[in-house]
């Protein structure tokens, strides 16, 4: 049967462990010193060695003859526990029995002397993942703890245990490898297995990994399956497998969203999740990338220390730091958000319509700073710019008087309301007016001046005009749920465009699908399209909320939920 390399390279003694040499020195010692504690505390992220220095020390400490610090391999202890039957070292999962009654068979078992061995040792993993009930339990065994028995709790979640439990352990903090010895140990499993890669590779892997011993060993695993026999293994294919993308696609993404461009960035995410992206994996290199960016203009020499693409980062050296803290910090939120989404991608497509947003209110406020200083030195000088100011901060504060947020009275009115719109306009097609509101809404993309106002109108960005008719526009979404978000605010949406261009204009969303059978109806002339006159009212749709949580983005999240 085929054995996981991780299992297979797992360290056997504690002098074959990688990294971690202070916790394991302190170990050794304290076998030499005979100091041993009957309870440890091991902590830190995961892969980073707990379980495997936990096994290794329960077989040194059970050792009848150690040599040198290492176990001798032949006594029983030794040989029952190489076999992987030596009952005195107990593992349990806290993740799959987390239950009292498991803690209270300890309980009632480790008052048995060893079998084998001189200790019974306990190896609980994931020990936060304990019911209050099973803690409990186990402080009482722990207060009055047997001689020959040794408790070794793992977490990668130390604030989860209780303080009683935690006042006594003896706690080791495990760190994150170093990508060099990640490296190190890669070459050594892949020298083992008559595995060619490139150095660049081993460096991505360990890189991808985070410091995780464990998931850099599984990650290389995987893509010596995936590679054929024979094949030099590159950058790329550690990219292929992981799901995630190398540097120059990054920064080729990364400047999209710096340009501002959502249309770039729309279509290259599609193309990615095409392509098998993982999601999760890309917004973890996003922000990654983001930091870098944020380090190339904070501490530059710092930077240079760590990476070899420091040039390319200086690329990005005027861009203002707040759009790029607030970045992080949304897609940071992205990511907390998407271990519970069915639909990652739509998540990170909405953080990057926010990111841009931010990116551009950014550069308005900027653009405004400077404009009004220009107005101070010119009084009588209305130039153009200054027009634009003006009659957007009027619209802006219409809104902020009115505090606008809608949503609808009923369902069935508002698809009522929806079709009558979509009927008016195609009964009464003009094509020539579609390049007309193509530039009216490219104009608006100026008007953004606060993220409130700026919700709106990048949504309405985000969709293609469809089909357009004197008084009417159909504008077309590719999902249901951001063509709902669009039409819940239709009357906000409305009242923007009409004040700016001056023009009474009845705007509608679909989505793609909805549209497609409303385009072969049409191009079919199976269906006589007339124009009513006796116009639903927006009133009978929609109702004022005055909610200020209820914001566009919650409306978004509501919508992900049942898409
Ligand atoms: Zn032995």
């Amino acid at each position: 049967m085929y054995q996981a390399l991780y299992r297979k390279y797992r360290p056997d003694n504690l002098s074959d462990v990688i990294g971690q040499k202070v916790i394991v020195n302190t170990l050794i010692n304290s076998i030499k010193n005979n100091k041993i504690t009957h309870a440890y505390l091991f902590t830190g992220p995961r892969g980073t060695g707990k379980t495997s220095i936990a096994k290794a020390f329960a077989k040194l400490i059970n050792c009848e003859a150690p040599k040198d610090s290492k176990p001798c391999g032949v006594c029983v202890s030794c040989t029952q526990t190489s076999m992987k039957q030596n009952t005195d070292i107990i593992e349990i999962d806290a993740a799959s029995n987390n239950g009292v009654d498991e803690i209270r068979e300890i309980r009632n078992k480790v008052t048995l002397v060893p079998t084998y061995s001189k200790y019974k040792v306990y190896i609980i993993d994931e020990v936060h993942m304990l019911t209050t009930g099973a803690f409990n339990a186990l402080l009482k065994t722990l207060e009055e703890p047997p001689k020959h028995v040794i408790f070794i709790l793992a977490t990668t979640e130390p604030h989860k245990i209780p303080s009683t439990i935690l006042s006594r352990c003896q706690r080791f903090d495990f760190r994150k490898i170093t990508d060099s010895d990640i490296v190190e140990r890669l070459k050594y499993i892949c020298k083992n297995e008559n595995v060619d890669i490139e150095e660049s590779a081993l460096y991505e892997i360990a890189n991808l990994s985070d410091g995780g011993m464990r998931d850099s060993i599984s990650l290389l695993d995987q893509i010596i399956s995936y590679v054929d026999k024979n094949q030099v293994i590159t950058e790329n294919d550690v990219h292929d497998v992981s799901g995630t993308l190398n540097f120059d696609k990054m920064f080729e993404f990364t400047k999209t969203i710096i340009n501002k461009d959502l249309n770039s960035i729309l279509s290259l995410l599609k193309l990615y999740d095409e392509n098998g992206i993982n999601i999760k994996k890309f917004i973890e290199q996003l922000i990654k990338f983001f930091e870098n960016i944020i380090l190339s203009k904070e501490t530059p020499s710092y930077l240079e220390s760590i990476t070899n693409k420091f040039d390319k980062f200086t690329e990005f050296k005027d861009i203002e730091i707040t759009p790029l803290l607030n970045c992080i910090e949304i897609l940071n939120e992205t990511l907390y958000k998407i271990s519970n989404s069915t639909n990652p991608k739509i998540l990170l497509e909405l953080s990057l319509i926010r990111i841009v947003e931010n990116f551009k209110a950014d550069n308005l406020n900027k653009t405004l700073k400077e404009n009004s200083i220009i107005d101070v030195k010119n009084q009588e000088k209305k130039d153009k710019t200054y027009e634009k100011k003006h009659n957007a901060s009027k619209v802006h504060n219409d809104i902020e008087n009115d505090e606008i947020c809608y949503r609808f009275k009923s369902y069935e009115k508002y698809e009522r309301f929806k079709k009558q719109r979509i009927n008016n306009v195609l009964s009464n097609l003009e094509k020539s007016r579609i390049p007309l509101f193509k530039s009216n809404f490219d104009t608006l993309k100026q008007r953004i001046i606060d993220p409130t106002y700026g919700k709106f109108i990048s949504l309405l960005l985000d969709a293609q005009i469809k089909a357009a008719s004197k008084d009417g526009v159909i504008i077309v979404f590719e999902q249901k749920s951001s063509s709902e978000s669009f039409n819940e605010n239709i009357p906000l949406v409305e009242k923007l465009i009409n004040e700016v261009f001056a023009d009474e204009i009845k705007i509608i969303s679909t989505y793609l699908d909805d549209w497609n059978i409303i385009k072969t109806e049409f191009n079919s002339k199976q269906k006589k399209y007339e124009y009513d006159f006796d116009l639903i009212k927006e009133e009978d749709i929609y109702e004022k909320e005055n909610n200020t949580e209820n914001e566009i983005q919650q409306t978004f999240n509501d919508c992900i939920e049942y898409i």
